[in-house]
């Protein structure tokens, strides 16, 4: 595993992630406040409970409630019957309260786990539990001095907390891209790491190999792709090696990650839990989650990443690769499953492969050179299966299809309108017709034909010759 690692020979890399995720309810965690506020202006989705007021209440978000149960059961968590929340309290200008409400001894889940595969080879990563707190207001700093954007403060944010079981920056990043995954599947989060609405933080240490003790770890922030959460532990990684190479102490601290300069460097000392003095939330009461209610949400769960790609392989008869393609991103495979359903054939299996194949490599292709998300595609799923349709029917060929398809695309068009418009001839096919066409060359050559009855078997040869 030592190439994996990015680490030098003789060194083990133990990696953990915190994973926040925003959830996707309608209302902030515990005020009424929209959270649609991307696109509006600063501090205009606010109230005192948000902006942390003195002597007001805050109300417990259901809907965020259940989308960390249905979370936890996707990461196969328990469920206690009892939680509470508590007061993280730091002082930091985008804290409005100066203290967060969030979930310290008795978080809503733990003890689950996530399988990656890497290399054929399938892993268990533990998760240590999956908890829910409130987001901070954001900071903006210019020249001189900073502002304050309160519209944040208060989003429901979950955090998904993994035990130190990565052994290379490939498997965080492959750990991150399959809780993504799950997550955007279940509906809960938007998975938008770009947007900062899916943050990840990695604890990281190094060892020399079949050293039992875990070395001293650093914190990592910023990292705001998959890309860059594996760069940034392949770089630290060889940060602390080198540093154990030349005699030196590793650092407790939380390091950020300069994309710009393909470094980390020291932010702040590292904070322990007794830091940040956590105590009972007294303000709200402690949940109490009925068994009835998981049950409820278990039911409710979709189907998972997991499962449907296994559906693909099973059902449809899909290689492992294409099922792969249209399980990483829900809406593509979505997208398929329309046009398999919208299509007119009692063939699904076959008809399954060739939408793979249409979808995989023509509807991505067109769709890439437009720069458009699928969910945005001119191509309708029911146009899709149309032009399938008329393939299956041989009304026209490959090759035909092949420009169909672009016209379809660019006109939105159903492309049987597009075939008659332009009077396309449909190739010959028909089983009569290719008869009659048989029997008059037949009739034609009747000499030829009696020759080979009687035994001349190189007149066809001629024949075939003479007219091929
Ligand atoms: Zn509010």
């Amino acid at each position: 595993m030592a190439m994996d690692t990015g680490v030098a020979t003789g060194f083990e890399v133990v990696i953990g992630l915190e994973v926040h995720a925003q959830l996707l309810t309608k209302s902030k965690m515990f005020c009424t406040c929209s959270t649609d506020y991307a696109y509006a202006a600063p501090n205009t989705h606010v109230c005192p409970i948000c902006m942390g007021m003195p002597g007001v209440l805050p109300v417990i978000n259901q809907q965020a409630v259940a989308y960390t149960l249905m979370t936890a059961l996707a990461l196969n968590c328990t469920i206690p019957e009892y939680s509470k929340f508590d007061r993280k309290n730091y002082s930091y200008p985008d804290l409005m309260k100066g203290y967060q409400i969030s979930q310290y001894d008795v978080p809503l889940s733990k003890d689950g786990y996530l399988t990656i595969e890497y290399e054929g080879q399938a892993k268990r990563i533990g998760i240590t539990r999956v908890h829910l707190e409130e987001d901070t207001a954001r900071l903006l700093h210019f020249d001189g001095y900073s502002l304050i954007d309160i519209n944040r403060s208060g989003t429901p944010l979950m955090e998904i907390v993994s035990e130190p079981d990565m052994r290379s920056p490939v498997e965080a990043r492959l750990y991150m891209q399959k809780l993504r995954e799950i997550l955007v599947y279940l509906g809960v989060s938007s998975g938008r790491m770009e947007e900062g609405s899916l943050r990840c933080d990695a604890n990281i240490s190094v060892r020399p190999q079949g050293q039992q003790k875990l070395g001293v770890k650093t914190e990592i922030k910023n990292m705001n792709s998959f890309r860059s959460v594996e760069r940034a532990l392949a770089y630290e990684a060889g940060r602390q090696v080198a540093l154990l190479r030349a005699g030196q102490s590793i650092q407790q601290e939380t390091r950020g990650w300069v994309e710009t300069k393909g470094i980390t460097v020291s932010q702040r000392s590292k904070e322990y839990a007794h830091d940040y003095r956590y105590f009972p939330e007294p303000d709200l009461p402690p949940l109490i989650i009925s068994r009835s209610w998981v049950e409820e949400l278990r039911a409710q769960l979709p189907e998972l990443p997991e499962a449907r790609r296994i559906r693909y392989i099973d059902e449809y008869g899909l290689s492992a690769q294409d099922a792969n393609v249209l399980t990483e991103d829900k809406a593509l495979g979505d997208y398929f499953e329309q046009v398999v359903a919208a299509s007119r054939t009692s063939d699904r299996k076959a008809r399954a492969k060739a939408a793979a194949n249409l979808v995989i490599n023509d509807v991505v292709r067109l769709l890439k050179a437009n720069s458009l998300p699928v969910e945005e595609s001119p191509l309708p799923p029911a146009a899709a299966a149309n032009l399938l349709d008329l393939l299956d029917k041989e009304r026209i060929t490959g090759r035909q299809a092949k420009d169909v398809l672009e016209e379809a695309f660019a006109s939105g068009k159903m492309p049987e309108a597009i075939v008659e418009e332009k009077g396309i001839e449909p190739p010959i096919s028909d089983q009569g017709a290719l008869e009659r066409i048989i029997e008059e060359v037949i009739r034609s050559n009747a000499k030829v034909v009696s020759d080979y009855h009687a035994g001349k078997t190189n007149a066809l040869h001629n024949t075939y010759q003479k007219t091929g």
